[in-house]
């Protein structure tokens, strides 16, 4: 892929230029910011987290600069992309860390040449970093749980159900599991018949995950499905389809609000998508670090502060909200995450 370390200059021009700004702050008008995505098999990270945070930047600072990068699922890789936009001069990491763990390593080497940090979306753990900005992470497997509770409650079903979490590396995926776990473990009637981890949240990982579960529980053997976001639930529903069983016989949970997503839904073969609205957070993420880069480490968007192991970081946490069929209009729609045209368009 042309994306490892694209939009680079020739080095020099490191510092920010900056003018100051109103309220104590100060605002840069120029200077170098990498943006430091993890993968590419989930649609949101180019198709919306990467051109809404660069067109932000571009409004706030004409003249900053995005070094944008992708891991493409490796830790390592991602190493060295934030390496080499440190040396290309960047001054600001907006990082969305393939490893949370691994990423400390990261943060601390900048750090230490005075770069700010910025945790995009996943937290990096045990490290001083400037800010953090996510969604409220827990929730979200709690609103996937209770939703997949609720429906299979309503049609008067209990039994086993899989479970189908995210990578042990993202930080994410632990707070999903937990949350998840926290309605299922005491939901009547419910119980998790066989759980599994998905490293890089591989699609097709999870397609083999659930055809082993279909094995070991047989297909009439469980309700329902808890995938932890959209990628890994269309894994899922490809293996239950491959083994004869309808979807739409099955409650699937999901997140992400990928187009794909809503039109399972809307056709029936998934139950809910959590909706995360990716322009605030990515523009909020714009702001801060184009702040950061100005020198301000005291943004107003900050509303609360969350424990990475090491400090108490300045966060901005956004509320995921929960979508089914009766709510993509008041949700999705009505937002402009996706038209009722790109939604209804030969799916
Ligand atoms: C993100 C999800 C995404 C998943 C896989 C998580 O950290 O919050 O939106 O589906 O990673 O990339």
């Amino acid at each position: 892929s042309d994306d490892d370390d694209s939009g680079t200059t020739a080095s020099g021009g490191a510092a920010a230029t900056t003018t100051t700004g109103g309220g104590g702050g100060s605002s840069a008008t120029s200077g170098k910011i990498a943006l430091l995505l993890p993968e590419n098999q989930t649609a949101r990270y180019e198709s919306q987290d990467r051109p809404l945070f660069e067109a932000k930047v571009r409004e706030l600072c004409p003249d900053c600069e995005v070094i944008y990068s992708n891991a493409e699922q490796d830790a390592s890789q991602q190493q060295q992309q934030a390496d080499a936009a440190i040396t290309n001069g960047a001054r600001v990491l907006v990082l969305d860390p393939v490893d949370g763990r691994a990423a400390a390593a990261i943060a601390t080497r900048a750090k230490q040449s005075d770069i700010g940090v910025i945790a995009y979306d996943r937290a990096i753990e045990n490290a001083e970093i400037d800010y953090y900005i996510s969604f409220d992470n827990a929730r979200v497997g709690e609103l996937q749980a209770t939703a997949l509770v609720e429906k299979l409650r309503e049609d008067g079903r209990s039994g086993d159900i899989v479970m189908i979490n995210g990578a042990p590396t993202d930080p994410n995926a632990a707070l999903f599991k937990r949350g998840a776990h926290s309605v299922f473990d005491t939901a009547e009637g419910i119980r998790v018949g066989k759980e599994y981890d998905t490293p890089d949240w591989t699609p097709a990982r999870a397609q083999t995950e659930m055809e082993q579960a279909i094995t070991a529980l047989g297909r009439d053997g469980f309700v329902g499905v808890y995938a932890a976001n959209d990628g890994t639930a269309g894994g899922a529903i490809a293996a239950m389809r491959s083994n004869g069983i309808d979807p739409s016989t099955r409650p699937v949970t999901g997140q992400d609000a990928e187009l794909a997503g809503i039109q399972r839904i809307v056709a029936g073969d998934q139950y809910m998508t959590i909706y995360k609205a990716i322009k605030p957070e990515a523009e909020n993420a714009a702001q801060l670090a184009v702040d950061l880069l100005g020198g301000n480490t005291d943004s107003n968007l900050v509303n609360q502060t969350v424990n990475n192991g090491t400090t108490d970081v300045p966060s901005v946490i956004l509320d995921p909200v929960s979508v089914t069929a009766d709510n993509i209009r008041d949700t999705v729609v009505r937002d402009g995450f996706w038209t009722v045209d790109q939604i209804c368009t030969s799916a």
